[in-house]
């Protein structure tokens, strides 16, 4: 049956997954849809036996993202998850996709560190200034070195880091992470099996000096960008409480771009539901994206500002078409403002055309859900638009706008 989704926007992440080929963004979006998919959607808990069908499929063959946009559930939050390309020759493709997202988590390789995609993303999701996070990934390889891939995020991406956990342990013996803001060790002990939980634990003692040192690092990274923490720390020293410290996080990472820096391995499925957590916690919801400004059909001098708001008219953007196996010709489409309702006439109102929106789908990594409508701030499947193309603009039909225009420059083949 249909549903009606229009969820607060406050609990939407609409993020990305980026990374250089091989660093491990199929691997680590695997274990985001395997741990979202054994927790709770708002008001209700998956039955039981859909868990275990879902647990016994993951065993089986490995859930892989499929979709240009899967939706997923993490500590009452929905999170849909846009697919990034990661090929150098797919630059167009990845500039349409970050131009919908709100927030990205950056995936690098410990060993290999920013490589020339990753720096090539990086740039053009600087153009689109989306907040964004790194995670180091693959600690448990030979030769992975955690501080120098931070290094080279500071000397290659021009990041400002913030480096919210250490390792513990290296390659072979890497179990875990101290978390910077907790002050406290997130601990994986053996052979992590699905679904199994860290323990907390303090912080291990050869590591105590290091992690104050970092956590030194940490506040006054925060305290250079925010007033606040600024007056704080020079009054009474390091007395943030974590909720203080997380809520700084946030304002740094959305407002001045810092980079929230996890790390762990998400083959081994250590650090990822920390990183859920972080993104959750530090990634922008569609709220904290400024309202988007397109122009009036016809004349680009007019501009009209759109709002994330269910009670706008409806506007959304195209921003992908892909062929699916049962249901043949889907449209995603970003919905900026209004609700998009299936059976409903909008307009493209960049060629003017009239569309009748079909069925509307959330998909998720397992099945997808049929929508009578949708609001603001959602990422949605949309299937019967005949002249509706990548970058078009969907519309109110008595309130018409077309969507800041997107023009894809040639691919450009970047050189280490
Ligand atoms: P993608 O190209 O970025 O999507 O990378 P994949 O997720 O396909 O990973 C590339 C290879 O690295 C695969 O063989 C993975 O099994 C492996 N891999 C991914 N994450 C880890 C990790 O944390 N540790 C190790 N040792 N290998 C990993």
């Amino acid at each position: 049956m249909a549903v009606d989704i229009t969820t607060d926007l406050n609990v939407v992440r609409n993020i990305g997954i980026m990374a250089h080929i091989d660093a491990g963004k199929t691997t680590t979006t695997e274990r985001i849809l395997f741990y979202t998919g054994i927790t709770y959607k708002i008001g209700e808990v998956h039955e039981g036996a859909a868990t275990m069908d879902w647990m016994e499929q993951e065993q089986e063959r490995g859930i892989t993202i499929t979709s240009a946009a899967t939706t997923c559930w993490w500590k009452n939050h929905q999170i849909n998850i846009i697919d990034t390309p990661g090929h150098v020759d797919f630059t167009a493709e990845v500039e349409r996709s970050l131009r919908v997202l709100d927030g990205a988590v950056a995936v690098f390789d410990g060993v290999a560190g920013v490589e020339p995609q990753t720096m090539t993303v990086w740039r053009q999701a600087n153009k689109y200034s989306v907040p964004r996070m790194c995670f180091v990934n693959k600690l448990d390889r030979t030769g992975a070195d955690f501080f120098r891939c931070v290094d080279m995020m500071v000397e290659r991406l021009n990041s400002t880091t913030l480096v919210l956990q250490l390792p513990i342990g290296a390659e072979s013996d890497f179990i875990g992470v101290v978390d910077l803001v907790e002050m406290k060790a997130k601990v994986w002990r053996g052979e992590t099996k699905m679904g199994e939980d860290y323990a907390v634990e303090d912080i291990p003692a050869d590591m105590q000096e290091l992690a104050e040192e970092y956590r030194e690092k940490l506040v006054e990274t925060l305290a250079e960008a925010d007033d606040d923490i600024m007056e704080t720390y020079l009054d009474d020293g390091d007395v943030f409480d974590v909720p203080t410290l997380k809520a700084a996080i946030r304002r740094a990472t959305l407002a001045d771009k810092l980079n929230p820096v996890l790390c762990g391995t998400a083959f081994k499925n250590k650090g990822v539901q920390p990183l859920l957590d972080a993104v959750v916690d530090y990634l922008p919801s569609p709220l904290d994206i400024e309202a988007i400004i397109g122009h009036k059909p016809g004349d680009e001098e007019t501009a009209i500002e759109r709002k994330p708001s269910d009670s706008e008219p409806f506007a959304g953007l195209a921003y992908k078409i892909a062929s699916d196996p049962h249901l043949g010709k889907l449209i995603y489409v970003r919905v900026y403002s209004g609700k998009l309702e299936a059976g409903s006439t909008v307009v493209n109102s960049v060629n003017g055309r009239k569309e009748r929106i079909g069925k509307v789908y959330q998909m998720h990594a397992n099945k997808r859900e049929e929508i009578a409508s949708v609001g603001a701030g959602q990422i949605v499947a949309v299937m019967g638009l005949k002249d509706t193309r990548t970058g078009h603009t969907l519309s109110d039909p008595n309130n018409q706008v077309v969507l800041e225009s997107m023009t894809f420059p040639a691919p450009v083949i970047e050189v280490a």
